[in-house]
């Protein structure tokens, strides 16, 4: 699934691609369930006609904002898939939405398993979309310390933590496990249990593996392309992610384990990333 990174980089294409183009019309696939709020048709009726002005994202939302002053958010899920391509090429099976654009291009959403959901926004509930989400880990405003403090308060497991977009955006199954091993953590810690000291390093870890995958356009584990339908190439630099049970730990040798955490797969070191908090 697309994390801060992925989305990120389908922004930076789509701000380029799409900068100052009109929609001239909408046109949907067979399954129009991918179209969340309003309607299908008022959604098309209120995009037709629409410059996009800019792009923003928000933990893992896109946001395409249009000159009407709402914004049309998508959430890409697991396997939705924007691309510009030209309006006369073949419509696929999985695509749901297309935005023919003024200059003979179309905005494409494609998606194989059909979670992923777009939503035209009007000002206050952008508002409510982005009062509903955690900060944002590479903000330089949200500091170490609010960080810290916000851990404090809060008992779960922290991997299961890190993948609550309210307690911090952006951050999905892989990041998780290649920032709490960068950090030396152990995934089931209580979060209210990290010093100091090891929520900096795990802030620090999660900017560190943010930057560097947006730095090689995402990591593509099954389907993720970014914006332009292209792989993105931070996955030959995933330290543990992609590891199997009992393979060698990249920096101590010791099998790594793997266990569910939040229901979702989790590796770790049991060497690197000890339970008990080191003195
Ligand atoms: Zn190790």
């Amino acid at each position: 699934m697309p994390e801060l990174p992925e989305v990120e980089t389908v922004r930076r294409n789509l701000d380029r691609l799409l900068a100052g183009a009109t929609i001239v019309d909408v046109r949907f696939g067979d399954f129009t369930g991918s179209i969340a709020n309003p309607a299908p048709e008022i959604f098309a009726e209120e995009v037709r006609g629409r410059r996009f002005t800019g792009t923003g994202r928000r933990g893992k939302y896109l946001l395409l904002q249009i000159d009407s002053g709402d914004t049309i958010a998508i959430h890409l899920r697991m396997t939705g898939d924007l691309q510009v391509t030209l309006a006369d090429e073949p419509w696929g099976k999985h695509l749901h939405l297309g935005l023919r654009l003024d200059d003979g291009r179309e905005l494409r959403f494609t998606d194989v398993r059909k979670f992923g959901r777009i939503w035209l926004l009007t000002p206050p509930e952008l508002e409510d979309l982005d009062e509903r989400i955690g900060p944002e880990p590479l903000d330089p405003a949200f500091t170490d310390e609010q960080f810290h403090e916000r851990l404090k308060s809060r008992s779960r497991a922290i991997k299961a933590l890190l993948l609550e977009q309210t307690f911090l955006a952006g951050v999905g199954n892989i990041y998780a496990d290649e920032a709490l091993f960068a950090a030396k953590i152990h995934p089931l810690r209580s979060a209210s249990s990290l010093t100091r000291d090891e929520a900096n390093a795990l802030l620090a870890a999660i900017r560190v593996a943010f930057q560097q995958a947006i730095d090689r356009g995402g990591t593509t584990v099954r389907n993720y392309r970014n914006g332009l339908g292209e792989a993105g190439g931070n996955q030959h630099y995933l330290q543990i992610y992609n590891l199997a049970e009992g393979d060698p730990c990249p920096r101590c040798g010791t099998p790594i384990n793997r266990i569910v955490v939040a229901q979702r797969g989790t590796r770790f070191c049991a060497t690197c990333q000890p339970l008990e908090a080191q003195a």
